[in-house]
């Protein structure tokens, strides 16, 4: 997070989260914490009241989030399931029981009852080592908020009140205030807080509003009615501006709203170089209901099915039943297109109460994805056969994730061997050809590519956590993030000897970390000779846009270049330079940091 200051206007720099550029007049609005006035000992014949005016919060707040539920809007009706989050939240006895045990135990008023256990939350989440599930405090801290406005008796400000052209500037907020937002009316948001995973993020992603998240100090510097730049594609966001950045920045948001329909509208071609060599563009999907707008962005395929998180969204562990409908339903949506699931990825940390795993010194490390499955067989059985069920129902694919050598192949195999046989005695109906693939996200499995690739059917490489474990630094870090290089030539050659590896075996290789989804990234990806890119729904319109003004002939004889640069930041000057040269319309509209 940068800012700096010059004669007039000031820069802050936070993480873009839906790209666009709007010019507007700043609303501050009040998210700040409510303040806990008073924390006090209730009497012992006021302790039964004191609990129940908490229940009666609590139950406030339920009908507040059911209305705004039903009152959302149709496109961002898919993602209703972040308020039954909040409203699943409002219920949890790490929450609400554990709050109205402390007002009866302690004796302590709701306010500081509720603190106590919120506090108590975070310290939980904050041992928790992914990026996403500790993300997820702010979806509890935004229900505790609620339920602590309405203790004090202030509602708060409602934001579908906003009926001005503004652009929302907050501390944080809740994606129950997101769904409110006059979609008209509001231009974009500003936060201090929030990451690229935060359910706000998602939000402002499914309302098409352009946002600028982890600003830290937006609502300090920025005063109501101040004219605000925020660039959704950059990050930037521009306090004050002069009359010449103004002038720029117009002429930016007129070039990338005509650019994001022209893309929009070719979305459904295919993704084929100029010189005829054609990339399935499939999707990254972490749930369901992500599936109708893969088939909307043109997406031929789900590359990656994150399936933790339907493990995470339920409370305890999903059933073979609940597993397979929902597998059997994305299979049906993407027919005939193929869709790779992922079995369990759970880190080490995450599930370590409900699962009775020690606390680990390196989760990253420790016993996660197939380790964890091949330690709990009568876990991983559950999802394999759910899966298997589903294949009879689509074009389903198999994939493990974090496969470190043969041994873990043949173990993995022999337990779906032992599934496959189950179904074949009871008569149940799966696809008997069911391609199986591995992720190639660890050094050794690089290494040892060209023995794997003889036991599998397909590789997917996760550069996300192959840059996290071939360069040493923890990919949700922030202090090390600035070493996460995609371009690190080590990373480029990783690749390059799976890809090479892949094709002498005649098995297929795709890749599926956010390396596929940068723009800067595409040429060398072409130039590597993937068969196939996947990533999030949203960026396929682009990738593809890309690809077709590329010549593959051209991509591969520039990665000979490439491939003999000794350092990240000569490869990243090289294809920028390149880039611009071949795409020059990703520099105009933005895509390409100035
Ligand atoms: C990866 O590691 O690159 C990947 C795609 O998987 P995840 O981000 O879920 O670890
Ligand atoms: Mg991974």
């Amino acid at each position: 997070m940068t800012s700096d200051s010059t004669a007039e206007e000031r820069r802050l720099r936070g993480v873009p989260v839906y790209p666009g550029v709007v010019i507007g007049k700043a609303h501050l609005v009040d998210r700040s914490r409510v303040k806990i006035m008073y924390q006090y000992l209730v009497n012992d014949d006021r302790v039964q009241s004191e609990a129940r005016r908490f229940e009666t919060a609590v139950r406030t707040v339920e009908k507040q989030l059911l209305a705004i539920k039903n009152e959302m809007p149709g496109r961002v009706k898919e993602h209703s399931f972040i308020l039954d989050s909040h409203l699943l939240i409002l219920k949890d006895s790490m929450l609400y029981g554990s709050t109205l045990d402390r007002i009866l135990a302690e004796k302590i008023n709701a306010e500081w009852a509720l603190k106590k256990s919120l506090e108590n939350l975070k310290e939980i989440f904050r041992q928790i080592d992914d990026e996403y599930i500790s993300n997820r405090i702010s979806d509890v801290e935004n229900v505790t908020e609620r339920i602590m406005r309405t203790l004090a008796g202030e509602p708060g400000q409602s934001l579908s009140d906003i009926d001005q052209r503004v652009i929302i500037t907050a501390h944080d907020l809740s994606p129950a205030d997101t769904t409110e937002l006059n979609i008209g009316k509001v231009m974009g948001f500003i936060t201090d807080v929030g990451g690229r995973t935060s359910h706000t993020a998602i939000m402002a992603q499914a309302l098409e509003i352009p946002a600028v998240v982890g600003l830290e100090k937006a609502t300090a510097l920025v005063d109501d009615n101040d004219l605000l730049i925020v660039d959704g594609s950059t990050g930037d966001v521009i306090i004050d501006p002069d009359e010449e950045t103004i002038i720029r920045y117009q002429e930016k948001a007129l070039q990338l709203e005509k650019y994001k329909s022209s893309i929009a509208r070719k979305s459904h071609l295919p993704a084929q170089t100029v010189d005829g060599h054609r990339v399935p563009i499939t999707a990254n999907i972490e749930f369901l209901e992500e599936v109708a707008a893969v088939r909307e962005y043109g997406g031929e395929g789900i590359g990656l099915y994150r399936t933790e998180f339907l493990y995470l969204r339920s409370r305890g562990f999903p059933t073979e039943e609940e597993l397979f409908e929902d597998y059997r339903e994305v299979a049906e949506i993407m027919y005939p297109f193929p869709v790779s699931i992922r079995t369990l990825d759970l880190g080490g940390d995450k599930f370590a109460s409900a699962l009775d795993i020690s606390k680990e010194m390196n989760p990253a490390l420790g016993l996660r994805a197939i380790r964890f499955c091949l330690n709990e067989p009568e876990i991983f059985k559950v999802q394999l056969r759910a899966i298997l069920r589903a294949s009879a129902h689509g074009k389903i694919q198999l994939m493990f994730p974090m496969i470190s050598g043969l041994q873990e192949i043949i173990a993995a195999k022999q337990i779906l061997g032992e599934v496959k046989q189950e179904l074949e005695e009871k008569g149940i109906e799966y696809d008997r050809e069911i391609k199986v693939g591995i992720m190639i996200e660890v050094p050794s499995a690089v290494i040892m590519a060209e023995i794997l690739a003889q036991h599998v059917d397909f590789f997917s490489i996760g550069t996300n956590d192959l840059i996290q474990y071939a360069l040493a630094i923890d990919r949700v870090n922030e202090h090390v993030a600035y070493m996460y290089q995609p371009f690190h030539p080590a990373i480029l050659k990783m690749i390059q000897h799976v890809v090479e590896m892949a094709k002498k075996a005649g098995i297929a290789v795709s890749l599926c970390g956010e390396m596929a989804s940068d723009p800067l990234c595409i040429s060398v990806l072409l130039g590597l000779g993937l068969d196939a890119l996947s990533m999030n729904a949203r960026t396929i319109p682009l990738v593809k846009n890309i690809i077709r003004q590329l010549s593959m002939e051209q991509a591969r004889t520039e990665f000979e270049k490439v491939i003999c640069l000794p350092t990240a930041s000569e490869v990243r000057e090289f294809i920028q330079d390149r880039t611009r040269e071949l795409v020059p319309e990703l520099a105009q509209t933005g895509y390409l940091s100035e």
